[in-house]
């Protein structure tokens, strides 16, 4: 018979995944290493799940850690991990034995998850990170207005250049990197990511994973990248002067570069790359074609009005839809921005010449019904 702390943590993945839970965590209760607590965050939100006791929850803690391969004893810094979990596994009848159950689990689909194990003050914490959908979604169908993918398709059309994705951690740019990407991919181009971590494997692109400890960060890798024959990069995200030096310098050299920073909208985005690469600012406009920047709003459950009904536990909530504003580098832009202009002067000329902003985009989503002005607020902040 099957271990129960096995089949209960199968279970438990399997359902986050149903639920489009994007992380669990597990952490024991204070003072009592057997009573181990579960929440997840869905659409945002953290959510409590019934736990696991007694010994069985320090087995559910032993197999997470042994599978990732991560802290055999007590950590005092954090650490990452890969846990491979098989979809349906919480399904497999619990009478088989171990090695039977094991045998029925490799068949099914498989699905990397990512564990980060925290020290806390408490002890201990674990975090599963769960890949945010199975496919790449395509270019269209991750939520963009028509006008802005039309901008989007423009963008991508030239045959070099650097096109940002901005935005604060959790509004999804990793997913519009990762749609991004096989939009401008394909089997007959030199594709690669340079990634920390990997979040999906992706086919047709060589990606790369930064590993700090080994010397292999981004602009090491970015180093070596530069004398390869790439086509189309795609650089995880943008933290380092040298790493954003790179992603000007190769996209000016002909490649059609994709990157994420920290930035509140788009003009600010291409403030804060001008600020962090220490180049002139008239280098980095040969080089910018355009920045996109989102944010995830909550979505109203269509079904019971946002009231709260047990399909969405009362919640009220239907998942997140994402928000877009695309600014364009125009000769009008760049020139007015090198020419010192404030941030309020980009804002107003990048409007006038047609750039959606994120509330505007907002305000499409509440016409439709799919949000209310609450859920606006919580993402965009008062106006
Ligand atoms: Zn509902």
């Amino acid at each position: 018979m099957t271990e129960p702390a096995i089949t209960w943590l199968d279970r438990v993945i399997d359902k986050a995944f149903q639920e489009k839970v994007s992380d669990i965590h597990l952490e024991f209760v204070e003072d009592d290493p057997f009573r181990l607590l579960i929440r997840v965050r869905r659409a945002g939100d953290l959510l409590e799940w019934p736990g696991i006791q007694g010994p069985h929850a320090r087995a559910v803690v032993s197999r997470i850690k042994s599978l990732a391969d991560v802290g055999s004893g007590n950590v005092n810094k954090s650490e990452e991990g890969r846990y491979v979990h098989r979809a349906g596994a919480g399904g497999i009848d619990v009478n088989l034995t171990p090695t039977q159950y094991d045998q029925a689990a490799a068949r099914l689909p498989r699905f990397d998850l990512r564990l980060v194990v925290l020290p806390t003050i408490r002890g201990e914490k674990y975090v599963l990170r769960l890949p945010s959908i199975a496919r790449t979604p395509r270019l269209n169908e991750i939520g963009f207005s028509d006008a802005n993918l039309q901008s989007l398709r423009r963008l991508f059309g030239y045959a070099n250049g650097l096109v940002l994705f901005a935005g604060p951690v959790g509004a999804g740019k990793t997913t519009s990197m990762y749609s991004a990407l096989d939009y401008l991919g394909g089997k007959q181009k030199a594709v690669y990511s340079v990634e920390d971590p990997v979040e999906r494997a992706l086919a047709d692109v060589d990606q790369i994973e930064v590993k700090e400890g080994a010397g292999n960060t981004f602009p090491s890798i970015l180093r070596s990248l530069r004398r390869s024959d790439l086509q189309v990069l795609m650089i995880g995200e943008i933290r380092d002067e040298e790493t954003a030096q790179s992603a000007v310098e190769i996209s000016i050299a002909g490649a059609r570069v994709i990157s994420s920073l920290h930035a509140n909208d788009s003009v600010a985005a291409v403030e804060a790359l001008i600020t962090l690469s220490g180049a002139k600012p008239q280098q980095v406009m040969q080089s910018l074609r355009g920045v996109v920047s989102q944010r995830l709003v909550k979505r109203v459950h269509r079904a019971c009005g946002g009231r709260g009904c047990e399909q969405c536990r009362g919640t009220g909530i239907d998942g997140r839809v994402p928000i877009h504003e695309v600014l364009t580098i125009t000769p009008e832009f760049s020139q007015a921005l090198t020419q010192g202009a404030t941030r309020y002067q980009l804002q107003t000329l990048a409007r006038q010449q047609g750039m959606q902003t994120l509330r505007q985009d907002a305000e499409r989503r509440l016409q439709s019904g799919e949000t209310n002005p609450r859920y606006v607020t919580e993402a965009l902040g008062i106006e």
